[in-house]
């Protein structure tokens, strides 16, 4: 069993890349925020709670994020792994992640994280707002939160799968090509 996190600040190319990873290696994607998205434009009880700290770029509470990938693992079946885009994003959601793979015997087999500086994140971010029809991709006041939520409270989980020896860092910029076929050269040596 192949279980991936994909991390990375917004902005980082990790939807981008996923894809790709998920179709060569045959991984099912749990990306939190494309699961809350779905929720919002289905209008579900879940959407609704997540939509205000969404909408601020804020963290969604850990209960509702842990719950949610955990009723995906669990509807998952004869999976050849898992692929977590955009969680975990606190420490708490790494420990329970571990717990819920533990009970299964699938562990993380490695974090691998994409590397991009603040300045090209806002970029491409503010270029993925013409499109994307995200309402926390339109404002500078939102991105700028987003990027201070990751740097407060999720780059620690990186020190997390450091200290479990499961941690691989990976320059995210250049072609995508070029930064899947680094990620695939990593991933074949798990
Ligand atoms: P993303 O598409 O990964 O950028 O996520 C969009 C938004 O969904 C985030 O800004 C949060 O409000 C929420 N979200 C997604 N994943 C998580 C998570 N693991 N923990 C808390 N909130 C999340």
């Amino acid at each position: 069993m192949l279980n991936i996190v994909l991390f990375g600040p917004p902005g980082a190319g990790k939807g981008t890349q996923s894809k790709k990873i998920i179709q060569k290696y045959n991984l099912i994607h749990i990306a939190t925020g494309d699961l809350f998205r779905l929720h919002l434009s289905n209008n579900t009880s879940l959407g609704i709670r997540a939509k205000e700290y969404m909408n601020k770029g804020n963290l969604v509470p850990d209960n509702i994020v842990i719950n949610m990938v955990e009723d995906k693992i669990n509807n998952s079946n004869n999976v050849e792994g898992f692929i977590f885009d955009g969680f975990p994003r606190t420490i708490n959601q790494a420990t329970a992640l571990d717990k819920m793979l533990e009970i299964k015997n699938i562990p993380i087999k490695q974090m691998l994280a994409l590397k991009v500086e603040e300045e090209e994140l806002i970029r491409r971010i503010k270029n993925r707002a013409k499109t994307s029809g995200r309402l926390d991709d339109q404002s500078e006041e939102k991105i700028n939160n987003r990027i201070q939520v990751y740097n407060n409270e999720t780059k620690p989980v990186a020190n997390y799968y450091k200290e479990h020896d499961k941690f691989s860092e990976i320059n995210g910029i250049g072609g995508i090509t070029e930064i899947f076929d680094e990620l695939c050269s990593i991933i074949d040596n798990l």
